[in-house]
C-alpha cells in the first residue's frame, strides 16, 4: 500500500475561475465502490483518460477522482494556449524530426479538444487566431531568427511584423512579432469545467476527494477520506504528485508560475488600445519576459516569474513579489493604462523532466501514466490522457509510438543538489533573457 503524503493545495486566486458563475460540484465519494477502470486527477490528462476509456468500452464503469474542484487545478489556471508549435525548432535532422512528429501530436490533441468543443457547444472563448512571438531587444530580435529558421526547416507558415505593432496588440513596447496560426486561444476554466461536464454517461465523477493511499494490486484498491475504489486498471494523471503514487521518482520536479489577471477594461481603455481583437503574446525571451493575453471580454492576463518550490504551494511573499512585476510589467507596456487594474493574482505548477521526456507509459499490467507534460500541458496532457486509455483498452492508435519516442524522464542528482541545480537554473535563465524583462 502506497501512502500519500503530499497533497494539492491551490490558492484560490485563478481569475479564469473566479470569473465564471459559481457551478455545482460533483459529490465527494462516501462509500465503497467497485468500478471497472480508476482515473486520478482530472485535469486535461485525466479528462483525456476518462472520456476516452468510456468511449473504447461502453459499457464499462470509469471512475474520475480528483482532490480537489475541477477547474482549480493548473489545467484551469494556465495561460489558455493551445500549443501546436514547439518553442525551439531544431536545427539538425534529428530536430527537425523531432519537431514534426511534436506538430502532429499537438495537432491532433488540438483537433481532438475542438471536436469536443464543437459537439458540445462547450463556451470557452476558443479562438483559432494563433499566436505572437515577440521580441523587444537586439537579443530578442537574433533568438526570433534563429526560430523563424527552424520555422522554414519544418516548412511551418508564419509572418513577420516589424512595423504597425501597436495596431496589432494597442503596444509600442516590442520591435517584432512573428505571428504562427495554429495555435489557439481559450478560457481555460471555462474549457475544463465543459470537459468535465460533457463527459460520457458511463463516468462518474467525484471532487474533494483525495486518494490518500494506493495499491496496485491488481484489483487496484485506492483509499480516500470516506470511500475506498477497487478497479482493474488505474490511470494516473496527478501530474506533479505522481511521485507521491511511486512513480517517476527523481525524475520530474516542480515549476510555479504566477499570472495576473486585470479588471475589464472600459470602453476608453479598449479604445486607448486601438480595439483589438483578443490576442495571445509569447515572449522569445520566456524567463524574463510576460506572456500575454488580451481576452474576449477585454482583459489583460500576465503570466512571468519562475520559481522552485517542492511542495508545490508557493509561499505569500512570491505573490507580492509576482503582483508588483506584473504591474510595472502591464505599466511598461501598456502606458496609457491607469496602474492598480490588476484583480487577481496566482499562481500553479508545471512539471518538468530535465530531457523534456513525459511521464507516459504502462508501469504494470494495470497501471498507466499520463504525467509531466513539460508546461505545455493543454496539448501534450489532453493527449498523454487519450493515448493512455488507449493502450489501457487495447485500441490501436500510431500516436501511441510517436509519442513513445519522446523517450521517458531522465534521472535527476539527489537532494539537496537537485533543489539547488533547478533554482540556480531558473536564475541563469533569467539573467540571460533579462534583456526583454
Ligand atoms: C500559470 C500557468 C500557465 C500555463 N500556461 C499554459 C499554456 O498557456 N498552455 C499550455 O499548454 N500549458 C500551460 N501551462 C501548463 C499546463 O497548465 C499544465 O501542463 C497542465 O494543466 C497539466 O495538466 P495535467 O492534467 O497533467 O495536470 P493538472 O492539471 O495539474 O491535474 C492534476 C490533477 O491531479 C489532482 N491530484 C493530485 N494529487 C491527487 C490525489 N492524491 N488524489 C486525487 N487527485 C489528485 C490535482 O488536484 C489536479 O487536479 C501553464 C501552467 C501554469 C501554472
Amino acid at each position: 500500500m502506497k501512502r500519500i503524503r503530499n497533497f494539492p493545495r491551490p490558492d484560490t486566486g485563478n481569475g479564469w475561475e473566479n470569473n465564471l458563475t459559481p457551478r455545482v460540484v460533483a459529490p465527494a465519494l462516501n462509500a465503497d465502490l467497485t468500478a471497472d477502470w480508476l482515473v486520478i486527477g482530472a485535469g486535461f490528462a485525466g479528462l483525456a483518460a476518462a472520456r476516452r476509456l468510456a468511449e473504447n468500452r461502453p459499457d464499462e464503469h470509469v471512475v474520475l477522482v480528483d482532490a480537489c474542484e475541477i477547474a482549480t487545478g493548473a489545467s484551469a489556471r494556465n495561460s489558455g494556449f493551445v500549443i501546436d508549435i514547439p518553442h525551439n525548432v531544431g536545427g539538425d535532422d534529428g530536430g527537425i524530426a523531432e519537431a514534426q512528429r511534436a506538430l502532429r501530436l499537438a495537432r491532433s490533441a488540438t483537433e481532438w479538444l475542438h471536436d469536443i468543443v464543437k459537439t458540445h457547444q462547450i463556451e470557452c472563448q476558443w479562438s483559432p487566431k494563433g499566436q505572437y512571438m515577440a521580441a523587444s531587444s537586439p537579443e530578442g530580435a537574433a533568438a526570433l531568427d534563429e526560430f523563424t529558421t527552424g520555422l522554414d526547416l519544418i516548412d511551418e507558415p508564419y509572418q513577420n511584423h516589424d512595423v504597425n505593432l501597436r495596431g496589432m496588440i494597442g503596444s509600442d513596447y516590442y520591435s517584432r512579432i512573428i505571428h504562427t496560426p495554429g495555435t489557439v486561444l481559450m478560457q481555460p476554466a471555462a474549457l475544463v469545467r465543459g470537459l468535465a461536464a460533457t463527459l460520457p454517461d458511463n463516468v462518474s465523477v467525484y471532487e474533494n476527494t483525495p486518494v490518500t493511499s494506493i495499491d496496485y494490486g491488481p484489483p487496484v484498491v485506492a483509499e480516500t477520506p470516506a470511500g475506498r475504489i477497487t478497479a482493474k486498471g488505474v490511470i494516473l494523471c496527478v501530474n506533479g504528485f505522481i511521485q507521491e503514487f511511486g512513480f517517476y521518482q527523481r525524475r520530474v520536479f516542480p515549476i510555479m508560475l504566477f499570472c495576473s489577471m486585470t479588471r475589464q477594461l472600459t470602453e476608453a481603455e479598449h479604445q486607448a488600445l486601438g480595439c483589438p481583437e483578443d490576442w495571445g503574446l509569447v515572449p522569445i525571451k520566456a524567463f524574463a519576459a510576460p506572456t500575454i493575453r488580451y481576452t474576449q471580454d477585454r482583459r489583460l492576463t500576465m503570466r512571468s516569474k519562475f520559481t522552485y518550490h517542492r511542495s508545490m504551494a508557493s509561499p505569500a511573499g512570491e505573490f507580492r513579489r509576482a503582483v508588483k512585476l506584473q504591474a510595472r510589467q502591464i505599466r511598461d507596456r501598456f502606458p496609457e493604462l491607469p496602474p492598480d487594474i490588476i484583480e487577481h493574482t496566482w499562481s500553479g505548477a508545471i512539471t518538468m523532466s530535465e530531457n523534456h521526456a513525459p511521464g507516459f507509459g504502462q508501469h504494470a499490467p494495470n497501471v498507466w501514466t499520463a504525467v509531466c507534460q513539460n508546461g505545455v500541458g493543454v496539448t501534450k496532457g489532453s493527449l498523454s490522457g487519450r493515448l493512455a486509455a488507449d493502450m489501457a483498452t487495447g485500441r490501436d492508435n500510431p500516436l501511441i509510438a510517436d509519442m513513445q519516442t519522446l523517450g521517458q524522464p531522465s534521472r535527476l542528482p539527489p537532494r539537496p543538489f537537485v533543489d539547488l541545480g533547478v533554482a540556480a537554473m531558473l536564475k541563469r535563465y533569467a539573467w540571460n533573457d533579462r534583456a526583454e524583462a
